[in-house]
């Protein structure tokens, strides 16, 4: 006996189940153009110093086109370890730095070294979440990070919308108070947690070997210095910093050139901000008065338009209260 004919689908039928696939196929297709845009773009590396890496993110606000891609962020190959420091601004830029490691040796990443607690510096850490590394951050870092992280997540989603994906805080697992050796076989890195400057959580990673510095945003160069924990304390370690010897001074965004005369216009720009904020607070001025008052002079900046109001505001709070 012959069994019936499957039923036949109708033309409505037929035409949504079409339409259906060319639609999963457009979604695939999407998912894996915004996998793979930071990963197979070109991520570029430098190497200033033997088995010392820097990728130089771009000079600007995170936003689509740049995917979080705005901060420095490098690794340092040892005999025994890889230690990353800093991850940059999105998944998708942690995964590129992940796979441009693996491009330079195979040696596991042991340890992922975040700088401070800014999201350009961190959101790529899940990316490595697969090497389990230690995760290593000042101090202050994690309650940083749990005071602010959902504030970044929902900020990050706003601005790289499914680009955000796979974004997430990832907290420290060891915290450093003081000073600290990392031990990558055959080379030490020192860690330093320093007094509040720009954040309350700035690390800085000093390679031995090389005397190569990743100085994180305690140093700036061509991006206007951001101001989010102690305008005096960044003038301070500003100062400290200048009076050290480092080879390769690996600043959290721009490009170092002689040192300490990088430092210069950073401390130029505290120092006079610190100046006009004082000079407004002795006059009355108001804090909206100073904040429409205060200008940048002097050298030229990026991003002065998104940081620089927001520095008068921290600075004013700070100031206020000193005498
Ligand atoms: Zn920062």
């Amino acid at each position: 006996m012959d069994r019936p004919p499957p039923p036949r689908p109708s033309t409505s039928a037929r035409w949504l189940s079409a339409l259906a696939f060319a639609v999963s196929v457009a979604v695939i297709s999407i998912a894996a153009g915004a996998a793979a845009s930071a990963e197979t773009a070109a991520f570029s590396l430098e190497n200033p110093a033997p088995g010392v890496y820097v990728h130089y993110g771009q000079l600007a606000d995170v936003a689509l086109d740049n995917e979080g891609d705005v901060a420095n962020v490098g690794f340092v190959v040892g005999a025994q370890c890889v230690a990353v420091i800093d991850t940059g601004g999105s998944y998708a830029v942690g995964r590129a730095l992940r796979a441009s490691i693996r491009t330079v040796t195979g040696v596991p990443v042991c340890f992922v070294i975040n700088t401070h607690m800014h999201p350009d510096h961190v959101f790529g850490n899940a990316a490595f979440a697969d090497d389990h590394p230690q995760f290593i951050g000042h101090a202050r870092l994690a309650d940083a990070l749990r005071r602010r992280g959902s504030n970044y997540v929902a900020a990050l989603q706003r601005t790289l919308g499914e680009r955000a994906d796979g974004s997430r805080i990832v907290l420290p697992t060891r915290a450093v108070a003081a000073t600290e050796d990392l031990d990558l076989g055959g080379r030490v890195l020192e860690l330093r947690a320093w007094r509040t400057a720009h954040t309350d959580n700035d690390l800085t990673v000093l390679d031995r070997a090389t005397g190569t510095m990743f100085i994180g945003d305690l140093a700036f160069v061509g991006h206007l210095p951001v101001v989010d924990g102690s305008l005096r304390g960044f003038i301070a370690v500003t100062d400290e910093l200048s009076s050290m010897a480092v080879a390769h001074p690996i600043p959290g965004h721009g490009r170092a050139g002689a040192w300490p005369a990088a430092l210069a216009p950073q401390a130029r720009y505290l120092r006079g901000l610190a100046a006009d904020v004082r000079a407004a607070i002795k006059s009355q001025r108001t804090l909206s008065q100073a904040v429409a008052d205060v200008a940048v002079t002097g050298d030229d900046w990026l991003l002065v338009d998104a940081f620089h109001k927001r520095n008068v505001t921290a600075a004013y709070a700070e100031l206020e209260w000193e005498e």
